[in-house]
């Protein structure tokens, strides 16, 4: 579903990714874990082109992204990001929020963008919010329209960039469970996360990256029950 070839990125002198080589199988889950500023944020957002890459390939579905608008546009419908702040529209309702991009991207009719963004709160568990607008709903509830909203777009796959790291304790579950949902249904994600019970209890392989290398990759048991690099050793040291 997506593969990226010698992944090179810079911030002007600054090296971020340094020839990053994943592929993300159809239907797979894929957990990805890293000190802060290893370059996780930068990849997911590479591979959407949030940002452009500087070198090395990335394929989704096989196919070579070309770099010109109207490609890039098409390639987003396919792949959904949800962020660790939510960026809702703060003057539409939540059915308004998950409504928009069907309506303004895809021309759909309103009527049947409309039913779409109730099933996908229904779905989300929000089906009693969808008239309240962003402020009055918790961050957890927030957090599971933005992923109603990248739903409604019927994407391919699914980013996710820390997406429970902005909520209080008691908010991350809710979300986390969405997640869940999602990755029995089929979903192909790559997950940006420190939750890293529910990345061993969800994914299907965990990717380790360290200042823009990937440092080890292996499922869930290989990394966490017995990780063979000694930096991964540290961090999940240091994070239990
Ligand atoms: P992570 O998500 O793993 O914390 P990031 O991808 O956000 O890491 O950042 C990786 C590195 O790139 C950091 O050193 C960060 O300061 C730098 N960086 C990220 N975005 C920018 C930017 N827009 N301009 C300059 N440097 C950036
Ligand atoms: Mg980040």
């Amino acid at each position: 579903m997506i593969e990226t070839k010698n992944l090179h990125k810079y911030f002007g002198e600054l090296e971020v990714l340094k020839g990053i080589n994943m592929t993300v199988e159809e239907g797979e889950v894929v957990c990805m874990i890293g000190s802060s500023g290893s370059g996780k944020s930068t990849l997911l957002r590479c591979i959407n082109y949030l940002e452009k890459k500087n070198r090395g390939d990335i394929l989704i579905e096989g196919e070579k992204v070309e770099e010109t608008p109207q490609a890039i546009n098409a390639m987003r419908q396919k792949v959904g990001m949800v962020f660790q702040r939510f960026h809702l529209f703060p003057h539409k309702t939540a059915i308004e929020n998950v409504m928009e991009g069907p309506v303004t991207v895809k021309g759909m009719e309103k009527e049947e963008a409309r039913a779409l963004a109730l099933k996908l709160l229904e779905k989300v568990g929000l089906s009693d919010k969808e008239e309240e607008y962003p402020a009055m709903l918790s961050g957890g509830q927030q957090q599971r329209v933005a992923i109603a909203r990248a739903l409604a777009m019927e994407p391919k796959v699914m980013l996710f960039d820390e997406p429970t790291s902005a909520l209080d304790p008691e908010l991350v579950g809710e979300v986390l469970g969405v997640m869940k949902d999602l990755a029995q249904d089929g979903m192909t994600m790559i997950i940006v996360t420190h939750e890293m019970g529910f990345a061993r209890e969800v994914a299907d392989k965990v990717i380790y990256l360290n200042d823009g290398v990937i440092e080890e990759t292996g499922t869930p048991s290989e990394l966490f029950e017995n990780p063979k690099n000694p930096r991964l050793q540290a961090f999940l040291g240091e994070i239990q």
